[in-house]
């Protein structure tokens, strides 16, 4: 496997955990499969060298997480406010998984980034501007879990890999490359899948409860979204489909139960991108998804405040969904010069 990072910054990270009596990792909001993966990887290596460690995240795991070896000990700051507070003060050293900018872990940021601990950012994400003494961040990596798996063999800590380190760096791996078809382009990550497979991963429990896994309200939910919340705008190679408040109830929606909805139109012969807006209580949720390397991410960007991935973006958007809806509809153009040249224009709805 190439040594892709760096020597020195993997000697001081070596150092700063040394030196560190309790340590923090903690990730971003509405936490994915790579946001718990990676801090719980992490926690179980931390573990297994005898260091004081917790997770502390933003908000509630999605229940298709919560069967990660740890995910019972994770400290949630939305449920556990003091306590939370208390393990951050208190902690040396802070380890920031898979986000890029403060303002990714919502409520939980002021008290991360006002601690007086030093941090350390492991991620995937464009352009990292959170303050920290040491940042290992590779926007070209597949997943925060591949990163988590290198910066773990880097440290000479291969060996520690248990089954329950493996379960946990996997799951963020599988979620993150939608099971090995999204952004794995490099042939290392079947290397990477191997080592931990290796080390005992339970990839058929991962398949089972994060990708084959949904409830029967889910499953009505997404599946009315598509035949009835759906819009196809065949000159801009786009789908936009959205789920209002009233929408959610009809089904009774949990957090979680849209997840995946947004890749589905992509399915579809001809189309590039697929933005789903999602009516939350304050707010309008925005996720989009991209195939050839359409920017998603500069949509989510320039009109929901946004970022993300090429491929993968969100963003959020204050005001109605109808308004939202409009903006995106009205702007769909403005990103025409970046459809891929060698598709042909094709009938989408007879292929
Ligand atoms: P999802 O659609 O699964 O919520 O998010 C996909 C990716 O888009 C995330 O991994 C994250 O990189 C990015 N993302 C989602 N929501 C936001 C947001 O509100 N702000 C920013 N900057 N990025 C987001
Ligand atoms: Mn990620």
């Amino acid at each position: 496997m190439r040594k892709i990072l760096d020597p020195g910054k993997v000697r001081l990270l070596e150092k700063m955990i040394k030196e560190s009596v309790r340590i923090v990792l903690t990730c971003h909001v509405h936490p994915d499969g790579d946001a718990i993966g990676s801090t719980l990887g992490l926690w179980h290596i931390l573990k297994s060298i005898g260091k004081e460690a917790t997770v502390v995240v933003p908000d509630m795991l999605p229940k298709s997480l919560r069967f990660l070896p740890g995910a019972g000990e994770i400290a949630v700051y939305t449920r556990h406010d003091p306590y939370c507070t208390r393990l951050v003060d208190e902690a040396d050293l802070i380890v920031c998984c898979d986000f890029n900018t403060a303002s990714r872990q919502d409520h939980l940021a002021p008290l991360i980034q006002g601690s007086s601990a030093k941090k350390v950012l492991i991620d995937h994400h464009e352009d990292p501007d959170i303050p920290c003494e040491l940042m290992f961040s590779f926007p070209k990596m597949s997943s925060t879990c591949e990163l988590v798996f290198r910066v773990i063999a880097a440290l000479g800590l291969y060996d520690e890999i248990d089954k329950d380190c493996a379960t946990c760096i996997l799951c963020g791996i599988i979620t993150d490359t939608q099971n090995f078809t999204v952004n794995c382009p490099d042939p290392e990550i079947y290397e990477v899948l191997m080592r931990l497979l290796e080390r005992g991963a339970d990839k058929n429990r991962i398949v089972d409860e994060c990708v084959k896994a949904c409830s029967y309200d889910s499953l009505r939910l997404k599946s009315f979204a598509i035949s009835e919340r759906m819009e196809v705008f065949p000159s801009h190679r786009a789908v936009i489909t959205y789920l209002s408040k009233e929408d959610l109830r009809r089904f009774n929606y949990e957090k979680g139960d849209s997840e995946g909805l947004v890749n589905m139109p992509l399915n579809i012969r001809g189309i590039v991108y697929s933005i789903f807006l999602r009516e939350d209580d304050d707010q309008i949720k925005v996720s989009a998804r991209s195939k050839y390397d359409f920017p998603v991410s500069r949509i989510c960007a320039d009109l929901f405040g946004g970022g993300g991935h090429i491929q993968a973006a969100g963003g959020e958007y204050k005001g109605s969904l109808h308004d939202c809806r409009k903006i995106l509809v009205d702007s769909l153009s403005d990103y025409d010069s970046f459809l891929p040249q060698r598709i042909e224009k094709i009938d989408w709805r007879r292929n």
